[in-house]
Order: structure tokens, then sequence, then C-alpha cells
């Protein structure tokens, strides 16, 4: 059954929403099949048309002062509290999330607009008198146009991590939302130009690889930042920094959460667990594979029974379309073709009234090797891959081997062994008896190796140099003074 329930997705340009002579793709809500709006499929000349309307905003805002621009995102802040309920739903409607997780996500967003207004206390410049009379300054200064490149699984949250911090700091930015979710984006351009930010200092491009490869090659747009998968990071970042672009692609991950037998039992599994499973497992921070160290059994027998009681459509939403369902269940029998153990099996899920949907219940996949494709490759679902190892060095080297590096956890009550996972993990985040290590503001997000392509992180402080230049000025006010310095 088709149904249209949300208003066509358009294009949002030089404060200007605008749908004009494009192919479209239809917008599906995974949670039960129905097609729910449409999106445009844009082209290199909608991009030229709102990189031309962010140049034309782009003087008068990057002119304001810090302090000027944050009055925008102060009432910004505030009309996202006020609409919180009804962005939570359409989150929940376009991506297939729970409501409550939803509403986590709308709640992060406000703190990373909160994060954003607090930039004035933070970007302080530096000034120093570097010999008598003579001063050395250190401005921070926008990069100039800048795009937003964005993944299905936060369809909210996401655009946060760069929306609210680049315009802070003087940039005007394209954005270009996943288009299996682009409802969100809409919504948050409507709410920021009611909040009073002035035309073409955020425009809004939907569509999908052809944008993406028009924001790369783009010459006047002179950053880009990038979330989704690794196979596409690469691509971008590879592509934006040969066109000679600032660029920070966050890619995919495999999480790995070592689990020691003196490991809290109830804390433990109830954590891991929830961490395979929130979201549906469609987190880059999600526990992908659990290493368990030595004897750890009762850790496993507890996880099963915390994942048996996760009922899909209730407190598990779906994952995000057919392919996303195909994909996950092919990885659960190509397990159980390799020879694991099914602990807690998710394939063949339905949920009764919304059969369209697509979803995949909790499950726990035991006796793992580290070379089976579960073990190794993002599935991006709720399922955990269960490696034994002997002992904790052995656990090391299991995470150690992985391609990606966004998180890794340990569960332990000793402090000595936390500190030597800490050391030796080779991952950007990590978790301490913590399941999702998310740092929170002002502390950035980012992952290592190939979970992220560049220097700076996403967000936090790292941000402030992703989208900022620096202007170094040296000045000489006194002629009496017969030195020249470094004449
Ligand atoms: P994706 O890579 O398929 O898509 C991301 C963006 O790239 C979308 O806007 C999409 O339109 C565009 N795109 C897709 N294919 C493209 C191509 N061939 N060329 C150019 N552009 C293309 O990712 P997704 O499926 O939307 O999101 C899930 C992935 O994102 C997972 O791998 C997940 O781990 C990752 N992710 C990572 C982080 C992180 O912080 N590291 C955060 C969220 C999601």
């Amino acid at each position: 059954m088709e149904r249209i329930s949300q208003p066509e997705v358009k294009n949002y340009i030089g404060g200007q929403f605008k749908r004009n002579g494009h192919s479209s793709m239809n917008v599906e809500s995974p949670l039960t099949g129905e097609i729910i709006s449409t999106v445009p499929l844009s082209t290199a000349e909608d991009l030229d048309a709102a990189v031309a309307a962010a140049k034309s905003a782009y003087p008068a805002w990057s002119g304001l002062t810090l302090k000027e621009r944050v009055q925008v995102l102060y009432k910004y802040r505030t009309l996202l509290e006020k609409h919180a309920d009804e962005l939570t739903e359409l989150v929940h409607l376009e991506n297939g999330k729970t409501l409550g997780e939803s509403r986590a996500e709308v709640e992060k967003s406000i703190e990373l607009c909160e994060f954003a207004c607090s930039m004035p206390q933070i970007v302080t410049n530096e000034v120093q008198e570097v010999s008598r009379g003579v001063e050395c300054r250190i401005e921070k200064k926008p990069v100039g146009i800048v795009a937003s490149i964005t993944p299905f699984n936060f369809p909210n949250m996401v655009p946060h991590w760069t929306i609210p911090n680049a315009i802070a700091l003087g940039n005007c930015m394209i954005l270009k939302p996943s288009e299996l979710v682009p409802l969100s984006a809409m919504r948050i351009a409507e709410l920021l130009k009611e909040a009073g930010l002035p035309d073409g200092v955020l425009n809004v491009v939907n569509g999908g690889k052809e944008i993406v490869e028009a924001i790369c090659d783009h010459p006047e747009i002179n950053a880009v930042s990038f979330v989704g998968s690794t196979k596409v990071a690469k691509i971008v970042y590879a592509r934006a920094s040969s066109n000679l672009k600032r660029c920070v692609a966050l890619g995919g991950a495999k999480n790995h959460l070592l689990v020691l037998p003196d490991a809290h039992l109830e804390m433990t599994s109830s954590d891991v667990v929830a961490s395979m499973s929130g979201c549906a497992g469609q987190r880059c921070m999600a526990a992908a594979v659990m290493v368990g160290v030595d004897k750890v059994d009762h850790i496993v027998a507890r996880m099963v029974e915390e994942a048996k009681k996760i009922v899909p459509g209730e407190n598990l939403g779906s994952v995000i379309s057919k392919e996303a369902k195909e994909r996950i269940e092919g990885y659960i029998t190509q397990a159980e073709k390799d020879g694991a153990t099914i602990l807690v099996d998710g394939r063949n899920t339905t949920v009764p009234g919304k059969e369209g949907g697509y979803y995949v219940g909790p499950t726990i996949i035991d006796n793992v090797t580290p070379e089976m494709s579960v073990a190794t490759e993002e599935i991006f679902g709720p399922v955990i891959s269960i490696i034994r190892a002997k002992d904790i060095d052995e656990a090391i080297k299991i995470e150690n081997s992985s391609n990606y590096g966004n998180a890794a956890a340990v569960f332990t009550q000793s402090g000595g062994l936390a500190r030597k996972v800490i050391e030796a993990a080779s991952a950007g985040m990590i978790g301490v008896n913590i399941g999702v290590p998310v740092p929170r503001e002002p502390f950035a997000f980012g992952g290592w190796n190939e979970s992220k392509f560049g220097t700076c992180d996403i967000t936090g402080k790292s941000s402030i140099e992703f989208w900022t230049q620096n202007k170094k000025t040296t000045t000489k006010w006194n002629p009496e003074d017969k030195t020249n310095w470094m004449s």
C-alpha cells in the first residue's frame, strides 16, 4: 500500500524552497514500507545555484561578530525545544528508530547547538607582544563556502554535528542530506529561517552520488565534511582533497567490546546488548564484536536473557530498508554456514500490523573466529559476534586487527587492565564499562584508521580548527623605536 503523509521534499536555496523539473525518488518509512514523500535528485546546476546563494550571503554573515552570529542559534535552540515532539516523530517516521531513540537524537542536537552558542567564550583568538612594541595576533577566520554530506542513521543529529559550528564560525553551508531521510533536514532549514538565519547562509541540496561528486569538484566550495560508509568516505576524501579542498570524512565502524571475567554481570550484559541493539544496530558507535576473555559464559548467558526481552516494533526499531534487512540476514546465514553458533536469531522477524516494515530481531552469534565475515565487516544491524580469547593480550590483538577504529570498550572491575586496553586499543573513542562511548560536548567526536580520513574531529573543540583558518598579523606602531624587527 502506498500513502504520502509528508510534504514533498524541496531544495532550500537562498531562503526559498524550490522544486522545479527534477527527477525524484520515493521516500519510504521503514516502519511500514509505506511511501511517505518524494525527494528531488538534484543536478550540478542546483548546486551552482546553492553555491551562488551562499556566496552572496557570505560577506554580510562573515562580517558579523561571533557574538552577533550566535544570537540566531540561541533562538534556534529554543525552537528545537519547542518542536522537539514533532522533530522526534519525523526521525521515527523516516529512519525507523524508536520514539525514545528519536527523542534522544533531538536532545543531542540541542546539546550540539548549545556548544555552538558557547563559541564566543571559546574562540578568543591569541595575541602577544613578541618584542617591544611588536604584537603578533592570530584570528580565527571562516573558511568560506563549505559543505556537509550526511548519512541516513541520524537524520537530525548528524546535520547538527556540522551546521551550528560551521555557521557560528562565519561559514555559509551547503547541506546534502541522505536521500533516504531528507525530511528532518527540510525542517532544520525551516526552523533556522524562523530563528532569523539570513537567506543563503544554509542551503540544502537533495540527491545522491551526483550531488556529492559535484560538491567534491565545485571550485568555490572550500571545505567538505562527510559522514557515511568507509567506501564512500574514501571516494569523497580522495576527490575533495585532489581538488585542493580541506576534507574530513568519517567512515564506517566495527567496534570491539572486550569483556573480562571480572566484569560486573548485570551492568555488562545489559550494556553490551543495549550497545549492539540500540537504533537497531545502525550506529557507528554500536557494539559489533564482543571479545570474551577467558571464562565469560555467565555474562553471555545473561546477554541472551537480555536480548530475549527486546520486542521488535516496541523497544527495537526497524532497519532502514529491505536491502539492509536482506544484507544483515545474509551475514547471519553466512556465519551459520561458517560454523558459528546463533544463540539468538533475529532473522525473519515481522511486527504484527507492520508486515511491510523492515525488522531484524536482536542477534547474538557465538564461537565466531577472527576471519569470518561477521567478525571483520560492518553489518550495521542489531547483531553481535562473540569471539573468544584466552587472555587480554589476544583480545587486544583481535581489536587491533580491525581496519576500522571508531570505538572500543573494555568491561572490567580492574583499573590496571582497563588502562592497558585504553593504551593499546586502536580506536579514537574508548569506553570503560560503557558500551557506546560517545564524547559529550565540548569533547570531540571522531575515530581512527578507516573510520575517519582527515586530521580534525567533526565536533567539539577540534571542529573549530576545521571550520576556520588562522590569520596571523604582526603589528608595529612605535616609529621612535629604531629596532626593525627581523629586518
Ligand atoms: P553512505 O556512505 O551510503 O551514504 C552517505 C552519504 O553519501 C549519503 O548522503 C549518500 O547520498 C552519499 N553517497 C552514497 N553513495 C555514494 C557514492 N557512491 N558516491 C558519492 N556519494 C554517495 O552511508 P549510509 O548508508 O547513509 O550511512 C551508514 C554508514 O555511515 C555506516 O557505514 C556507518 O558506520 C556510517 N556512519 C559513520 C559515522 C561516524 O561517525 N564514523 C556516523 C554515522 C554513520
